[in-house]
């Protein structure tokens, strides 16, 4: 059997008088008009456990979106218990039927729920129309189409050698236990491919979805339901990420945790499993995949082109209000070109506009909740009280309506400054003015200034500077682009992630990734 032939899922872009415009714009009145409540989901079992959150409008924040029941100790363990019941059998299936599950999901999405998870993307997570589009249609469904084609490549991975009078063949067994996936709020697409990647390659999963993004989450966790995967073999639990984390990490069942967030979050986790796995809790080494943090950058060359590095500068750092682990943070512009670019960036920034986030003409809207509105308020007041920076547009917060941060742009003196090395993940980006003369230096301390190395781009036309930034920065960054922006990357086209203190870099879309949720036998059979 072969996997279909995987494409990108074209984006439709909702012009004014389309259909899909008004179909939207009708699944997100009716999202704003209702309160849907969604319990865990163990064994195709729905569980209210009384203990109920909320999760908010983020432009809107007196709205409640949805409330949604958190998994407690006894649901966790009923959880863990049913994954290993379901085990055996859904491990026997034969990977054509589990891919079969997720490109039908991927279809489910695609049209039935196409409406309904945007608009929960949109008002639950924050994402103006073109970047849910971007995040909850397109990437989501890539992520289901590409991974069975990557899966089908790792299965047909053989020894290329027999010696005579034998046969040597590979098996790729799922992982002895079950997998836990825990998702962050900003990708609608990462919630959909954490529990399903391992799923597919015949593994059970149990998943921790965002308290941020429940809504949108559950859709998948329907489309998966209703595609015919079943029960037992992903469970939805939502809840608190310590309890969670701590019930399923600590169990002599737990293999593997397919994680994305924060760096903070997974070095707590990945100390845990140390001490687990040295107190003898485990049967083996569980493979431990994180997408953490980023301090992205773009570098920009006096080659380079002005108005294409302006462009990608604005679209990078201020786009989904800069909470893209790959948002451009830090720039570093040589000083012959800073006057006009300067004077290029703060006009753009004023003319952005900001609003509720199913308002079809914004280009910016709020962040994602109270916490992280404090936390980027934090950083903009430090830059407000600092002599080593200063704001050159933006720096207004206002959380009265929704989490509203102005995109904002703070000029370091010091190329150490707080906000050049910490990741703030909101709509902030702090600039470093160079002297042409010291592009090398700069490239250097560029490499060495933030423990992150996600994404990062060059923009320079001298090819020798393409080169020099090439080599410099060869460890900077998981995904490097020359002359694009670092946000952006396509399933199929730029598998995505990063090294030192941004994860593991297994690679999101790309076999790599699912190479993790197998461990392989080796069978040598004498004739
Ligand atoms: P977060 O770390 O706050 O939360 C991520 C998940 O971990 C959530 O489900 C949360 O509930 C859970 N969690 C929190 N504490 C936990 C604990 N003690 N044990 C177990 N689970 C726990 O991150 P976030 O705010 O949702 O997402 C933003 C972060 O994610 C940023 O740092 C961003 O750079 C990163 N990110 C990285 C990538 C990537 O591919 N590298 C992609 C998206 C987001």
């Amino acid at each position: 059997a072969s996997i279909p032939k995987p494409y990108n899922e074209p984006m439709l872009n909702y012009e004014v008088g389309s259909v899909q415009r008004k179909l939207l714009k009708e699944a997100c009145a009716k999202l704003r008009n209702e309160t849907i409540e969604i319990p865990c989901i163990v064994g195709g079992e729905e569980i209210k456990t009384g203990d109920v959150q909320k999760q908010l409008i983020c432009s809107d924040n007196k709205k409640v979106l949805c409330t949604f029941h958190q998994a407690n100790a006894e649901v966790l363990q009923k959880a863990i218990d049913n994954s290993l019941a379901a085990k055996s059998k859904w491990e026997a299936l034969p990977f054509e039927d589990r891919a079969a599950i997720f490109l039908k999901t991927a279809d489910l999405l695609n049209t039935k729920y196409r409406y309904e998870i945007l608009a929960a993307t949109m008002l639950g997570q924050g994402k103006t129309v073109w970047q849910a589009e971007i995040d909850a249609a397109a990437e989501t469904i890539d992520f289901l189409r590409f991974n069975p084609k990557y899966a089908e490549e790792i299965y047909s991975q053989q020894p290329p050698a027999n010696t005579n009078g034998c046969w040597n063949r590979v098996e790729y067994r799922p992982l002895e236990g079950y997998v836990v996936a825990i998702s962050p709020f900003n990708f609608t697409a990462i919630g959909a491919n954490l529990p399903s990647s391992p799923a597919l390659m015949g593994n059970v999963v149990l998943w921790k979805p965002a308290s941020t993004a429940i809504l949108s989450n559950y859709i998948v966790f329907k489309a998966f339901r209703e595609a015919g995967l079943p029960d037992g073999v992903i469970q939805f639990l939502p809840g608190s990420g310590r309890l969670v984390g701590d019930i399923l990490i600590n169990n002599r069942n737990f293999a593997g945790l397919h994680f994305t967030g924060s760096t903070g979050v997974f070095n707590g986790i990945y100390q845990k499993t140390a001490a687990n796995l040295s107190a003898g809790l485990y049967r083996g080494y569980p493979r431990i995949v994180g997408e953490t943090g980023g301090k992205d950058f773009h570098f920009l060359h006096n080659s380079g082109e002005v108005d294409h590095f302006v462009f990608n500068t604005l679209r990078a750092s201020f786009e989904y209000q800069g909470q893209k682990c790959s948002a451009c943070s830090r720039a570093y512009i040589p000083a012959s070109l800073w006057p006009t670019i300067k004077e290029k960036l703060v006009s753009n920034v004023k003319e952005m506009k900001q609003g509720q986030s199913d308002d079809f003409s914004v280009f910016v809207s709020a962040v994602i909740d109270k916490n992280s509105f404090n936390n980027i308020k934090s950083y903009i007041d430090h830059a407000k009280a600092s002599a080593d920076a200063e704001i050159i547009v933006g720096g207004g917060c206002d959380d009265s309506v929704g989490w509203f941060v102005e995109p904002t742009i703070i000029v370091a003196k010091d190329p150490h400054y707080k906000s050049m090395e910490e990741e703030i993940f909101g709509p902030v980006l702090t600039i470093y003015v160079y002297e042409d003369s010291k592009f090398e230096e700069t490239l250097r301390l560029c490499d060495t200034t933030s423990p992150y190395a996600l994404t990062g781009s060059i923009f320079a036309k001298c090819r020798y500077a393409v080169q020099t930034a090439n080599q410099i920065l060869k460890s900077a960054a998981g995904n490097f682009y020359i002359n694009d922006k670092c946000t952006g990357a396509v399933v199929g086209q730029q598998p995505f992630g990063g090294a030192r203190a941004s994860g593991t870099n297994d690679k999101a879309g790309a076999s790599l990734n699912l190479l993790r949720w197998v461990s392989a036998r080796t069978i040598k059979e004498n004739f």
